[in-house]
C-alpha cells in the first residue's frame, strides 16, 4: 500500500460522489477516491483533472492511502449495498475511523449500523446531503447524524465544502444515530409539498387565467423578489422559460405528466402516522404523484366525468394571482411546520435533542428547499425552541391571519372550477383544524361508544373519567 497521506476518502464515484470527491479535494484536502469500476475514477480525472485526488479500484489500497484516523465517505446506492460496503471495510479499518453514509438511508438503518460499528470500537455517522450535483460540487446542505466525538473529526472537512449562507456555514451535528438521516427525510418530505404546491398554483393560474409559460414565469420572478423567494420557485420559473429546441415550445409543455419518486416523501408519511403526528400536506404531495401515474385511467375517466365550466367571475379575474401569492406563501408555511412537529417528535422519542433553529439555519443555503421565509421560521424557534407549532409562533401567526381570506379564495375558485389542488386544501383544512377550539370528534367519539363500547369522557363531569352509555 502507498503512504498514508490522504485525509480524506470517497467510496462510490457515482454523480454525487464524484461531485462531493471533487469539493473536497478544490477546499485543499487530499482525497482518495474508490469505485467498483475504477475506469469512472479515469474518467473523472480526465473531464476534471484534479491533483489533490487519486483513485484506486482496491478497497484495501484506499483503505491503505488514508491517514488515521480515517475518514470514509460512503456514496453508493441506499440499501444493501451501505451494508455491504461496511462489511468490506471493516476488516480493513482500526479502532477510531469514522465512516459516513451519505446517502438517503431509511434512518433506523442508520440507527442500526451506527450501534453495529460502535460495538466494533468504530465511528458511523449517518448524514443527509441536499443540493443535488450541483450542491455537492459546490456547497451542500450537510445533515451529519451520529457520536459527536466522530463529528469533531470531520467537521473541518464539512465546515469546508458545506453552503455558505447568510446564516453561516450549512452543516452542523444534528444529534445522535438516525437524527441526520431523519431530517434529511422530513426536508426531502416538505420538498415534495413545495413542489406540488408549485404545480397547482402554475395549473391554476394556466388553466384558470391561461396563462402562457412565459406570462407564468414572469408572475413568479416577481415573487421570487419577495417574501416568497426560494430556490424551488426559482428552478419552477427556469423551467417555465425553457424552450424545446426542436419545435420552439415550452419543454414544460412536452413532458409528460407523471412524476415519479425514490421513497423518502412514502418514509416521511409513514413515519408521521407511526409518530401520530399529521403531516397532510406531504400526504397529499405524495398522492398527488401517485395519482398523476395513473394516466391512462386518468385519459379515460376524463371521457366520463366532464369537468366543470371554466368561466370566471371578474372579482376572481382580477384577483387570482395575488390569491394565489398569499396561498402559496400561507401553504407552505403550514407545511414546513408540519416537518418541524414531526422532527420534533421524532428528536423527544428517540432523545435526539435536536435543534429546530438549527435546522433552519443549514437549510438557508445549499439545499433544495432553501427559502427566505427560514429566516423567520429560524428565529421563531430560536425564540421558543419547544414552540409545539410555527403556525402558532408571533412571526408568523399574524402573516397566516392576513393571508388566510386569499388563500380560502384561490382554494374554493379552484374547486368551483374543478382544478385539484390538493395541498393547498389539506394545508387548509390542517391550518383551519389546528386553530379550531372545536372539533366534531366529540361525535366520532360518541359513534366509537355507541358501536363498539369505546367509551368517552364528559365534557360537563371530567372527574368521572372515561364512561359508556346506552345509546339505543
Ligand atoms: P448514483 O449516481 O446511482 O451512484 C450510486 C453509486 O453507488 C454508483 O457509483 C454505484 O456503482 C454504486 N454502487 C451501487 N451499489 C453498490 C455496491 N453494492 N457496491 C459498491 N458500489 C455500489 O446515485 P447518486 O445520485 O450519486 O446517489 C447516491 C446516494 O445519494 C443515494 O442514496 C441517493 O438517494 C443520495 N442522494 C442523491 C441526490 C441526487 O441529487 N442525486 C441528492 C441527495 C442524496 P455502479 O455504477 O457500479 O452501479
Amino acid at each position: 500500500t502507498s503512504a498514508a497521506k490522504f485525509q480524506f476518502g470517497v467510496a462510490g464515484m457515482g454523480v454525487m460522489g464524484a461531485s462531493l470527491a471533487l469539493n473536497i479535494a478544490d477546499r485543499g484536502f487530499k482525497v482518495a477516491a474508490w469505485d467498483r469500476h475504477p475506469e469512472k475514477i479515469d474518467e473523472i480525472h480526465a473531464k476534471h483533472g484534479h491533483p489533490e485526488m487519486k483513485g484506486t479500484g482496491s478497497l484495501e489500497e484506499f483503505v491503505g492511502m488514508l491517514e488515521r484516523p480515517r475518514r470514509i465517505l460512503l456514496m453508493v446506492t441506499a440499501g444493501a449495498a451501505v451494508d455491504q460496503m461496511m462489511d468490506r471495510l471493516t476488516p480493513l479499518l482500526s479502532p477510531g475511523d469514522v465512516v459516513i453514509d451519505g446517502g438517503n438511508s431509511w434512518f433506523q438503518d442508520t440507527q442500526r449500523r451506527e450501534k453495529a460499528y460502535r460495538e466494533k470500537g468504530l465511528h458511523f455517522i449517518g448524514m443527509g446531503v441536499s443540493g443535488g450535483e450541483e450542491g455537492a460540487r459546490h456547497g451542500p446542505s450537510l445533515m451529519p447524524g451520529g457520536p459527536a466525538e466522530a463529528y469533531a473529526l470531520l467537521r473541518p472537512v464539512l465546515e469546508a465544502i458545506a453552503a455558505r449562507a447568510e446564516s453561516g456555514l450549512c452543516v452542523t451535528h444534528v444529534g445522535p444515530d438516525g437524527a441526520g438521516h431523519f431530517v434529511k427525510m422530513v426536508h426531502n418530505g416538505i420538498e415534495y409539498a413545495d413542489m406540488q404546491l408549485l404545480a397547482e398554483t402554475y395549473d391554476v393560474l394556466r388553466r384558470g387565467l391561461g396563462l402562457s409559460a412565459d406570462a407564468l414565469a414572469d408572475t413568479f420572478t416577481k415573487w421570487n423578489e419577495g417574501i416568497a423567494e426560494s430556490f424551488l420557485l426559482e428552478t419552477t420559473l427556469k423551467v417555465l422559460r425553457k424552450k424545446d429546441a426542436e419545435t420552439g415550445k415550452p419543454l414544460v409543455d412536452l413532458v409528460l405528466d407523471k412524476a415519479g419518486q425514490k421513497g423518502t416523501g412514502k418514509w416521511t408519511v409513514q413515519v408521521s402516522l407511526d409518530l401520530g403526528i399529521p403531516v397532510p400536506s406531504i400526504a397529499s404531495a405524495l398522492d398527488a404523484r401517485n395519482l398523476s401515474a395513473m394516466k391512462d385511467e386518468r385519459v379515460a375517466a376524463s371521457a366520463k366525468l366532464p369537468a366543470p365550466p371554466l368561466t370566471l367571475t371578474a372579482e376572481e379575474k382580477a384577483n387570482l394571482i395575488s390569491w394565489a401569492h398569499d396561498a402559496l406563501y400561507a401553504a407552505r408555511v403550514v407545511t414546513y411546520a408540519q416537518g418541524m412537529r414531526l422532527i420534533q417528535a421524532a428528536s423527544k422519542e428517540y432523545h435526539w435533542n435536536v435543534s429546530l433553529a438549527e435546522m433552519a439555519r443549514i437549510w438557508r443555503g445549499g439545499c433544495i428547499i432553501r427559502a427566505k421565509l427560514l429566516t423567520p421560521l429560524r428565529e421563531a424557534f430560536t425564540q421558543q425552541p419547544d414552540l409545539p407549532n410555527l403556525i402558532v409562533s408571533e412571526a408568523f401567526a399574524p402573516v397566516l391571519t392576513k393571508m388566510a381570506p386569499a388563500w380560502r379564495q384561490l382554494v374554493g375558485t379552484a374547486t368551483r372550477l374543478g382544478i385539484p389542488v390538493p395541498v393547498f386544501s389539506s394545508s387548509l383544512a390542517y391550518f383551519d383544524s389546528y386553530r379550531s377550539a372545536e372539533l366534531p370528534q366529540n361525535l366520532t367519539q360518541a359513534q366509537r361508544d355507541a358501536f363498539g363500547a369505546h367509551t368517552y369522557q364528559r365534557r360537563d363531569k371530567p372527574e368521572a373519567g372515561f364512561v359508556h352509555s346506552d345509546w339505543s
